[in-house]
């Protein structure tokens, strides 16, 4: 039996957001989205309407770019030191980890995650992501070289390159992570001296609009941070085929950045893509199952499995087969589903009823495919709350196994030795995130140079830092967030050549 969350819990600051009027911030300033067009703000927990979001139109999305380019040229921000952009950020750090209690529950009752979650990871990542990323302000330089010039012998150059802001930057983020993805999205952006326009998942858009505010009070110029709200369809489309984008920084399904991709390379934008997953957590016949079955478990379920690194591949030596999903299984029924607000829930509801069907229909394939399903139903009531699942019995070529789920659904499958886990764990289109757990060392390394994945875990897996770089390869995306790579990625190189006879 779940229930829906206890809203009297709210802090006044957090309950009067929620239920505010919320409109676009453009140039500094909020205004209602032409024609006052809103969408709902679900509670996925009780299925409740709790507040309304703007939904943005072409015209909102022009006015949000124009206010981001105008700002982009405005010598208060292009002029401004680095310095000065570094205490800038501190400032927004400091007024998110003030903000914390509010805006962890803000999210939880947005987004449906439970509220340990949306402290430690949306709310303490953020803080720490504005930290580590304004350390970069001040430390982005050039290289200076000794030219040769064949073909001139008698005169001499100096060379040297500088870097500079890459421009007007098209956020757009998913669901699973809302104010985390937006910070590590907004983060290089001001350390960098680009402007940016962001348009939070229509399902999670309120720390979003709460983080413009945020932004404002810690000094950000109007127009630097723009904060529009609406749907992928229109507000998405209009943005990212907007030509005064200059980069589009996309995270979301591999199905919309296909259509990202398209568009940036006809109009040469610059881009970078995150996208699906489908990742492999490889179980190795040395490995310590003390760790290996709570490890799998949690690499699954942790945020109802709707997570892009998710372990939704279970590739176990056989010797272990049994015992691990054994152990698996019984972590997973005693998995308490609530609200997200409850501090004793274990599980929260999916983000959204339409969600919820699609992972289920997902289960009932698998199920009608002659699969055995333990767990994976539906929970009847008003929250969109499923039960987590592992599925065992299934060919790896079906659809349930190749496809992203993005759901507490485990496909877990036996394996005769390295070769033939390795052929299983590349054996999909996705590329996001691996993990090997073993005692060897010469085990981890050879996994670790063969698997064909953004990131691959050792004995851990779905751990993040700021200094490493995130991103996936094949149909998980192009190029990385975050580290030094997701800094560099908002600034363009010019190079420079001086005469320098005597
Ligand atoms: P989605 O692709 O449906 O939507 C993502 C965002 O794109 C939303 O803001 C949406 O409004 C917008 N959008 C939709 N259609 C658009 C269009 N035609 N043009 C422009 N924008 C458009 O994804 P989702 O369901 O919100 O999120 C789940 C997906 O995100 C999963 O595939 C998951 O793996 C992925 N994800 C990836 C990472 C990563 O870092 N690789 C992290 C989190 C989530």
């Amino acid at each position: 039996m779940t229930t829906g969350n206890d809203l009297s819990q709210l802090t006044t600051k957090a309950a009067a957001f929620i239920a505010g009027k919320k409109g676009l911030f453009i140039g500094g300033e909020w205004r209602a989205a032409e024609g006052d067009e809103t969408l709902p703000v679900i509670d996925p927990s009780s299925g409740r309407e709790v507040g309304r979001i703007a939904q943005a139109s072409a015209a909102d999305v022009d006015a949000a770019v124009v206010a981001a380019r105008r700002a982009l040229e405005n010598p208060a921000w292009a002029r401004m030191r680095a310095h000065q952009r570094e205490e800038i950020m501190l400032r927004l750090a400091e007024l998110i980890r003030a903000e914390g209690p509010s805006l962890a529950q803000i999210e939880t009752v947005n987004s449906g995650k439970l509220i340990a979650n949306t402290r430690l990871f949306d709310v303490d990542l953020s803080v720490h992501t504005l930290r580590y990323m304004a350390g970069w302000a001040t430390k982005l330089h050039g290289e200076t070289m000794d030219l040769a010039v064949p073909y001139l012998p008698d005169m001499r150059f100096n060379g040297f390159t500088r870097r500079f802001p890459v421009g007007v930057v098209a956020a757009i983020m998913p669901w699973n992570v809302p104010l985390c993805q937006a910070v590590w999205k907004l983060a290089p952006v001001l350390a960098t001296g680009c402007t940016i326009v962001l348009k939070p998942s229509e399902l999670t858009s309120l720390t979003a609009l709460r983080l413009a505010e945020l932004c404002d009070e810690a000094g950000v110029p109007p127009g630097v941070v723009n904060v529009i709200t609406g749907t992928g369809e229109v507000t998405g489309k209009a943005l990212v085929e907007h030509p005064g984008i200059d980069k589009i920084n996309f995270t979301g399904s591999t199905r919309v950045g296909q259509t990202i991709a398209e568009h940036a390379a006809r109009n040469f934008k610059h881009y970078n893509l995150e996208l699906g997953g489908k990742s492999p957590l490889i179980i190795a016949e040395d490995a310590d199952l003390e760790k290996a079955i709570p490890g799998a478990a949690w690499a699954i379920y942790g945020n109802s499995g709707q997570n892009c690194c998710a372990g939704s591949r279970a590739l176990i030596h056989e010797k272990h087969f049994e015992k691990v999903v054994a152990g698996v299984a019984e972590i997973a029924a005693s998995i308490r589903l609530g609200p997200g607000l409850d501090k004793a829930s274990m599980m929260g509801p999916l983000v959204s009823m339409t969600h919820r069907t699609r992972v289920a229909d997902h289960v009932d394939r698998a199920r009608s495919a002659g699969a055995q399903v333990i767990g994976g139903e539906i929970v009847e009531g008003d929250g969109s709350y499923f039960t987590p699942a592992i599925i065992t019995g299934l060919d790896h070529g079906h659809p349930t196994v190749q496809q992203e789920i993005f759901g507490p659904v485990l496909c877990a499958f036996p394996f005769k030795d390295d070769e033939e886990a390795l052929r299983l764990a590349n054996g999909t289109v996705f590329g996001l995130g691996a993990s090997i757990w073993t005692e060897g060392l010469t085990t981890a390394n050879r996994y670790f140079e063969r698997l064909k994945a953004g990131t691959v875990w050792i004995n851990t897996h779905n751990i993040l830092d700021l200094s490493l770089p995130f991103g996936g390869v094949k149909q998980s995306g192009v190029g990385f967030e975050l580290g030094r790579e997701g800094i560099l990625s908002h600034t363009v190189l010019r190079a420079g050549v001086m005469r320098s006879d005597d």
